[in-house]
């Protein structure tokens, strides 16, 4: 029988999800359990997967100054990189001006946004669990990532008989989560059809305002997103990596098709873990240091939507930012960035931070709800590909060979 390939498998079904949520909107339900179903598979294995692998890879990076130059490496990739992101979106709303005569009619309730994200003096203290198995039961992942990190840690600095224990404990773990995350996996074509054709039914409403001035804002969004992801990263993979940012693309294909339907970095992350490692070849202790940190903290993808969104809504409402307060757009959209959860609508909820850092009304978020669905697909999507390029760019400079 002809084996398809699992990226091919998930456009097909990308393809009949969308004809299907166009045409049959009222049957949705026939299929859209189908993506319940995935994306409990998914959420299923997030948080054993993150332990083991955080324990794992840093039990086995070992002493303190190998742990301490990754993450120095990892910060100044992720810094960076957003910051790129943010200038990309801010020059191009500057020269796009998408809110300069938009209808503000549009305006559409926002409804109840449930309190994913905080802000960035917030974050750091929730890294720190005051329980941990508060933190496991609640997947509340920089506090997992901080733990897992020091328990990884200490398991090098107890007595041999323990660590030699631990280690093979949390090797071992980390092997049965991933063999269990390929299970999952396999289900990835029909988790997608049910989830997006949901979405295409779901929004099929909201396609009439893809033309007029949120076209032109979807515009400027989607041109930041396809400069970034096409431009900045491959050449930051090419000459900083000195790697194939092609092969790598092609090798990331699975994930990067189910960042965007699923639109959660989060729920993305096994399948971007196993990508990397398996595809690309990035070590274990790369991708168990940067993947599952990238996913909650480095989101490109969301951080030149951020700058885009709060400067349309300021040119929407007739508000001329001066240049301070656009370096003030710059930096809390980097935070705001840093601090949105990986999962749907969350860079949304932070819209509302920008906006008061510069004292922009609230409802202006009500504005861009319309199309924050199909923007939110492909914020996500360079969210993780960025997290992927990360990996592949600090496992080269930590002197490893890749197969792309
Ligand atoms: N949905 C995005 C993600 O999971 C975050 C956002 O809403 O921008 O990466």
């Amino acid at each position: 029988m002809l084996k398809l390939k699992l990226h091919w498998q998930i456009l097909i079904a990308l393809f009949v999800a969308v004809l299907y949520g166009m045409f049959f909107p009222e049957e949705v339900g026939y299929v859209k359990w189908m993506g319940d179903i995935f994306l409990r598979g998914l959420r299923m294995i997030i948080v054993p997967l993150i332990l083991t692998s955080i324990i794992s890879g840093v039990a086995n990076i070992g002493d303190a100054h190998n742990l301490g130059r990754l993450g120095l490496k990892t910060f100044a990739y992720y810094i960076s990189t957003s910051f790129f992101a943010i200038l990309t979106g801010l020059i191009l709303v500057n020269l796009i001006k998408p809110g300069i005569g938009a209808d503000l009619g549009l305006t559409t309730e926002v409804p109840e946004l449930t309190a994913t994200s905080g802000d960035l003096g917030e974050v750091i203290m929730r890294m720190i669990p005051t329980n941990i198995f508060d933190a496991l039961a609640s997947a509340d992942m920089l506090a997992i990532i901080f733990f897992s990190i020091l328990v990884g840690y200490f398991i090098t600095k107890v007595d041999d008989k323990y660590k030699v224990l631990f280690t093979d404990i949390f090797n071992g773990g980390f092997e049965v989560m991933m063999k269990l995350t390929h299970f999952v996996i396999l289900f990835t074509p029909l988790g997608i059809l049910g989830i997006v054709a949901g979405v295409v039914a779901d929004q099929a409403d909201n396609l009439t305002s893809l033309v007029g001035s949120l076209g032109m804002y979807m515009l400027a969004v989607l041109l930041g997103l396809f400069f970034h992801a096409f431009v900045t990263l491959p050449l930051i993979v090419k000459f900083v990596a000195k790697a194939n940012p092609w092969k790598h693309f092609n090798a990331m294909s699975a994930p990067l098709l189910t960042a965007f339907s699923t639109s959660s970095s989060s729920a993305t992350l096994p399948l971007t873990m196993d990508a990397v490692e398996n595809n690309s070849g990035v070590s274990n202790k790369i991708t168990s240091f940067v993947l599952p940190l990238g996913a909650t903290v480095n989101m490109d993808g969301t951080a030149i939507y951020e700058c885009v969104a709060a400067m349309f809504i300021a040119q929407a409402y007739g508000i001329d930012l001066s240049f301070l307060q656009q370096m003030i757009v710059v930096v809390t959209a980097l935070l705001a960035s840093i601090g949105a959860a990986g999962i749907p609508m969350a860079g949304l909820v932070m819209i509302s931070v920008i906006l008061s850092a510069v004292g922009l009304p609230l409802e202006g978020v009500g504005l861009i709800l319309a199309v924050d669905r199909f923007l939110d697909m492909c914020r996500t999507t360079v969210n993780v590909w960025s997290d992927s390029c990360g990996a592949v760019t600090i496992a080269k400079s930590e002197g490893e060979t890749l197969k792309v």
